[in-house]
């Protein structure tokens, strides 16, 4: 089967199914609306008109089962932990984590006498990108997005399912 799709001013312009999709999907990144501690200050500050994280196609969404990308902005508590788990498996695939700040990378100021804390939210669900900082900036973020992006641009989705022979 073909991957050509458009036929243009007597060029053939070939674009792989892939690209397409990877193109639309990373064009309109819709993350989970869920902030656990300080660091959601921040990613509520991007998404603000200052930074505008509109005009990447980021746009929040209030459910996990619309949303493609969690951003887990904050301390992730051992009571919170089972939460975040089972907001994540009620997004559907392809879905993809953004891990904000320090506390939720690795524990952040409770690493070492935090109790309650979980050091790392990986120990929880898969992370795709790790953001820096205590907190970081919506700079910062932006940057992680951008990372993610990228990721999204050399995923080969429809052949790893099967719905496009080369
Ligand atoms: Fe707060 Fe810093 Fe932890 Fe972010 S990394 S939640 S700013 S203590």
């Amino acid at each position: 089967m073909s991957n050509d799709i458009t036929n243009e001013g007597g060029g053939i312009i070939v674009t792989k199914l892939d690209d397409l999709m990877n193109w639309s999907r990373l064009s309109s990144l819709w993350p989970l609306s869920f902030g656990i501690a300080c660091c959601a200050i921040e990613m509520m500050g991007s998404m603000a008109s200052t930074y505008d994280l509109d005009r990447f196609g980021v746009f929040p969404r209030p459910s996990a089962r619309q949303a493609d990308v969690i951003i887990i902005a904050g301390t992730v508590t051992f009571k919170m932990a089972e939460r975040i788990k089972r907001l994540y498996e009620q997004m559907p695939e392809p879905k993809y984590v953004i891990s904000m700040g320090s506390c939720s990378n690795c524990g952040g100021p409770y690493w070492q006498h935090g109790y309650h804390v979980v050091k790392g939210v990986d120990r929880i669900i898969p992370v795709d990108i790790y953001v820096q900082g205590c907190p970081p900036r919506p700079e910062a973020l932006i940057g992680g997005i951008l990372e993610l992006q990228k990721k999204i641009e050399g995923e080969h989705l429809m052949r790893d399912k099967g719905a496009v022979t080369a």
